[in-house]
């Protein structure tokens, strides 16, 4: 599923996204080895520092990552489908193949957004909290939750109800999902936030 770009700018110099994806990128991955963890940090990293955007990271991330088991279940009952059919065993290979590559491809998409939107979207916070405790920002300074147009559009049931929701910037915002410091949440959150001083 092709994507248009991220709704903001990178910002090639966001040092704090950088170091968030360098400690927790990739943590909330399932089903890949702690190498593969490592490789997908150092993917992480290295698109929001030469700011490559999320589909292109996610490129990356498919060459390392492999499908997860309820993927690989659902190739396997495609598969069974197939065969049911009748259709010839070599066109069945071409069509599985094709199937787990979509599935791939969709999964190394999930990872690169997902990833790289907890970074930004963690290290402005950090930024933020910096920013208050050298008393750039007052002591009422609040962080304004962001959807995006096209998960509006997307009417999705968890950002939805966040629209302009503002709590200050040490307290959680309090979601559908349960209590986040922000966006994203959840897998492909395009959301982000803001902050009024
Ligand atoms: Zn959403």
């Amino acid at each position: 599923m092709a994507s248009p770009a991220l709704p903001f700018a990178f910002d090639s110099t966001a040092p704090d996204a950088q170091r968030v994806a360098q400690r927790y990128a990739a943590r909330a991955v399932t089903n890949v080895s702690a190498e593969t963890k490592r490789a997908i940090r150092a993917i992480v990293v290295r698109s929001i520092r030469e700011g490559i955007p999320p589909y292109d990271a996610a490129r990356l991330i498919r060459a390392i990552v492999g499908l997860t088991k309820p993927a690989a279940l659902a190739v396997m009952r495609y598969r069974g489908e197939l065969l049911e059919q009748g259709i010839a065993p070599g066109r069945v290979r071409t069509l599985i193949e094709r199937y787990s590559a979509k599935l791939l491809r969709e999964r190394s998409i999930t990872i690169a957004r997902t990833e790289i939107m907890h970074a930004l979207n963690e290290g402005a916070r950090q930024t933020w909290k910096q920013a208050q405790k050298d008393g750039y920002l007052g002591d009422g300074a609040r962080k304004v939750w962001i959807v995006t147009p096209d998960e509006i559009l997307a009417r999705c049931p968890i950002c939805r109800p966040m629209e302009d929701v503002s709590v200050p910037l040490n307290e959680n915002f309090i979601t559908p999902v349960g209590p986040l410091p922000g966006p994203p949440a959840h897998p492909r959150c395009r959301c982000t936030h803001s902050i009024e001083p």
